[in-house]
């Protein structure tokens, strides 16, 4: 028996997932699709296994072939990366962050990272997560050029003394000043951790600087650039070894049992090795570089057609349209209104930003999944024609003060724009477009 006979209504609106998918454009900057082989894996019977603990020292019995795919990815992090250490067990991005806290850090310790409005990751200490009330959360900025401010996280570091320093974002379009932190951290005695979530594909490929040489600690998701299933790895640097031989044995038990999660989850596991086996073919060299050359021509098609961008450029795989010209907390609009042309992508802050997290006023738009696709140069040339063309119809859209104002005019906004001839003849050049590029596991 399978899906389609015995739950019917889960089997179509997975048919009517992958539907959306045909139709449209995926260009939110974290995700990805995955291959046949990493989703074989994910969909095997290596769920049912229970195998608390490491390879070699469970508290299950019958993990024998587990431990095997345990090692194998854990081999191939190593390699990947360029560490002596990885934990492969962390089931998403942000626990393996809350790994790292319980490894390196005591409560009431400060720490320090990246504003979450200036494109930091609220994991980093952000004021509604619990790493801002556990520890003393100190943020830095990015200048108004959309660079890190290097001189501001100096100063903060020398006067609040960290004890850990994050580098990484969630939206931050240039290359991470991994060596130029790395001094700081080193003049204040703070660890400090690469969080390269978005990024983890790109230093694989060599698109973008890899932080081992300079850091202590790397974590990252595995679904976003490195295209593998949802997951995170931890992992050690030979300078965190340095620093502190024990290093890995603290992370291992942060993981577990310290708190942070119980049994692996297998399927997820062995997911992982196959996206990092993928990852480690030379073709994955090509396309790690191919999305940035796609993000940057896009970033130019862009501002060519008026577009406003965020620093003015990218030197990764997204870029953040600042929509303030037009007015504050415009973001939705522009989200929304992509949405219904095809072209998936997320309203978010942008630095300085004069509204909300919830209302921000830009958007994240990114070039992983439609690289997967085997978009090219080329293609970017027509997407950004038709962002650019969308973002000019809502251009006389402005956000209202109040809360409920707000609510009443998106109503009024999203059914004005489902019903325009514009955005209806867009979706229909963008579902034809698609068809000429097939997304791997769908089509
Ligand atoms: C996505 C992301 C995470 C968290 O990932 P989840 O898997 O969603 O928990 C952590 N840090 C950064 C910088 C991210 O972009």
């Amino acid at each position: 028996m399978n899906l389609e006979q015995t739950d019917p209504k889960i089997y179509e609106l997975i048919e009517a997932e992958k539907q959306r998918r045909r139709d449209g454009l995926e260009m939110i900057p974290s995700e990805n699709h995955t291959s046949p082989s990493v989703l074989e894996a994910l969909g095997s019977i290596l769920t049912d296994k229970y195998s608390e603990g490491y390879p070699g020292k469970r508290y299950y019995g019958g993990n024998q072939v587990i431990d095997r795919i345990e090692n194998l990815a854990i081999e191939r992090a190593k390699q990947a990366f360029g560490v002596p250490f990885a934990n492969v067990q962390p089931y998403s991005g942000s626990p393996a962050n809350f790994a790292v806290y319980l490894a390196v850090c005591n409560f009431g310790d400060t720490i320090m990272g990246q504003n979450l409005p200036d494109g930091g990751h609220i994991s980093h200490g952000w004021k509604v997560n619990i790493t801002s009330k556990i520890f003393k959360s100190v943020s830095y900025h990015v200048k108004s050029d959309g660079y890190i401010d290097l001189e501001e996280v100096r100063n903060l570091a020398v006067e609040n003394k960290p004890k850990l320093i994050w580098c990484g974002a969630t939206a931050y379009v240039r290359e991470f000043p991994f060596e130029e932190i790395s001094k700081i951290a080193d003049e204040v005695g703070a660890y400090f951790v690469a969080d390269i979530a978005h990024i983890a594909g790109l230093v694989i490929a060599g698109a973008h600087k890899s932080p081992a040489p300079f850091v202590h600690i790397i974590t990252t998701t595995t679904h976003k650039t490195l295209r593998g299933p949802r997951g995170g790895l931890i992992m050690v640097t030979e300078k965190g070894l340095k620093k502190d031989a024990e290093l890995g044995e603290k992370i291992n038990k942060a993981v577990f049992p310290g708190g942070v999660q119980g049994g692996p989850h297998n399927h997820q596991t062995a997911a992982i090795a196959v996206a990092l086996g993928e990852a480690l073919k030379p073709e994955f060299k090509e396309y790690g570089k191919q999305i940035v050359k796609n993000s940057k021509k896009l970033a130019e098609g862009l501002m060519e057609r008026g577009v406003k961008l965020v620093s003015n450029g990218t030197d990764n795989h997204m870029v953040v349209v600042d929509l303030t010209p037009d007015g504050p907390g415009r973001g939705v609009f522009l989200q929304d209104a992509l949405d219904m042309a095809g072209i998936t992508v997320n309203k978010n802050t942008i630095p300085a930003d004069p509204s909300t997290p919830f209302y921000p006023s830009g958007v994240r738009i990114g070039t992983p999944a439609i690289t997967t696709r085997g978009m090219k140069e080329k293609e970017m040339e027509l997407i950004s024609d038709w962002i650019a063309r969308v973002a000019d119809l809502i251009k006389n859209y402005k956000l209202p003060g109040t809360k409920e104002e707000r609510i009443e005019y998106l109503k009024r906004f999203k059914s004005e724009i489902e019903n325009n001839d514009q955005i209806k003849k867009i979706k229909s050049e963008i579902s034809e477009f698609g068809k000429n590029f097939p997304i791997p596991a769908i089509n």
